[in-house]
């Protein structure tokens, strides 16, 4: 703990604000649809056991992640609630999986086998979710693919088919088409099974956070919501959503500069009058993206300063406006509001050319996190 509080480098994550962010989700969804908060890769580097017991204290349902380790992790720590290993695991994390009573993925005839062998070793029933493929192009079956062979299997004692799901390519994207042309997809599957088997296990899902709050349509009856949990806006538009984490460090010096001064590695910029620069002790090893150099700003005592020249590994130089009054010691906003100021992970995406996503999952373990 005294080594984390040490460097002034933190990232502060607001379980009020990922409260409030359900809220608002469930109010979209209404009463008859659960929401499943996809906490995979470290709760987007939020921190997944708080982001898990803060989104289900607040009417979540499911969990969702990426692999068998990461709800193990979970459960370990003594999370009861349905957790949904969303990527492709191999037969090891499978197995492990069904010990840890996660509901798994088949997304491949292979998939399933390893699951039932799985259910067989650890003398126990493994609850499956079957991907269909509908246009992601990932895993999953082809929609179509879906016939009476894929039936009598799943029909396997061991197996308690839980859930048809899919996944949208280009839910956050301006055209519908290829959205729909997904859910159309899923429908005549959904619709074929209805007939085949009579009956229709007992969730269906498609929807990300984009498909969640524009297109109602595309709930059924669990929607799998991630970025939307953190307070990102997945599309432009007002959502209603709370940032949830602030990155913030502390200014290391401050210089006065001639015109002409050059900054950093490769020497891409350059005074062009007498300036004021800061160094932040934070770089591209914290997740303060290299790609960002040049082109982002940070926020000291209310100003947007700019970042200039190359972001190193371990710090990063920025302009400082002449009508800041700036120390050393003064706190540097990364991500977050200071004053009328706000820099979100959509911003810093940007200017980096990539999206929120990766933003935030990228803060490294290097930079604490503390929870309010
Ligand atoms: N469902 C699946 C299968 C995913 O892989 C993801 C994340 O990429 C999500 C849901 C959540 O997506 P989002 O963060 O866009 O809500």
């Amino acid at each position: 703990a005294i080594a984390a509080s040490l460097r002034g480098t933190v990232a502060s994550v607001n379980l009020g604000a990922i409260q409030s962010n359900v809220r608002r989700l469930l109010q979209v969804i209404g009463p008859d649809v659960a929401l499943m908060a996809v906490v995979k890769a470290d709760g987007y580097g939020h921190g997944a056991l708080p982001v898990a017991q803060a989104a289900l204290a607040a009417g979540a349902r499911w969990l969702g992640v990426a692999m068998a380790e990461e709800g193990i992790e979970l459960r370990e720590a003594g999370v009861q609630a349905p957790i949904l290993v969303l990527g492709p695991n191999n037969r090891e994390q499978l197995a492990a999986a069904i010990r840890y009573r996660l509901d798994v993925v088949v997304y491949s005839p292979e998939s399933l086998e390893w699951v039932i062998e799985a259910a067989q070793e650890v003398d126990r029933e493994a609850r499956v979710h079957l991907k269909l493929d509908t246009g992601m192009g990932r895993i999953g079956i082809p929609a179509a693919g879906l016939d009476e062979a894929w039936l009598e299997r799943l029909s396997h004692p061991r197996i308690v088919w839980q859930g048809l799901m899919s996944h949208l390519a280009d839910a956050d994207q301006d055209d519908p088409a290829s959205s729909r042309e997904q859910l159309k997809r899923f429908l005549d599957a959904v619709e074929w099974l209805r007939q085949k088997r009579g009956s229709l296990p007992p969730w269906l899902h498609l929807a990300n956070s984009a498909a969640t709050l524009r297109w109602p349509g595309m709930h059924f009856n669990l929607v799998r919501v991630g970025i939307a949990l953190y307070g990102i806006d997945p599309l432009p538009g007002e959502w209603g959503l709370r940032p949830a984490l602030s990155w913030y460090s502390r200014i290391a010096m401050i210089k006065a500069v001639e015109p002409g001064t050059s900054q950093g590695y490769g020497r891409t910029y350059r005074a062009r009058t007498a300036e004021r620069w800061a160094t932040i002790p934070v770089g591209y090893a914290d997740g303060y993206l290299r790609g960002l150099s040049n082109q982002a700003a940070v926020l000291i005592g209310g100003y947007r300063c700019p970042v200039i020249g190359r972001v190193s590994m371990d710090q990063l130089v920025v302009r400082l406006p002449e009508a800041l009054d700036a120390h050393v010691g003064d706190r540097v906003t990364l991500l977050g509001d200071d004053g009328e100021e706000r820099l979100t992970a959509n911003h810093l995406a940007e200017w980096a050319g990539t999206i929120g996503y990766e933003i935030v999952t990228r803060i490294g373990t290097r930079v604490p996190r503390e929870y309010l």
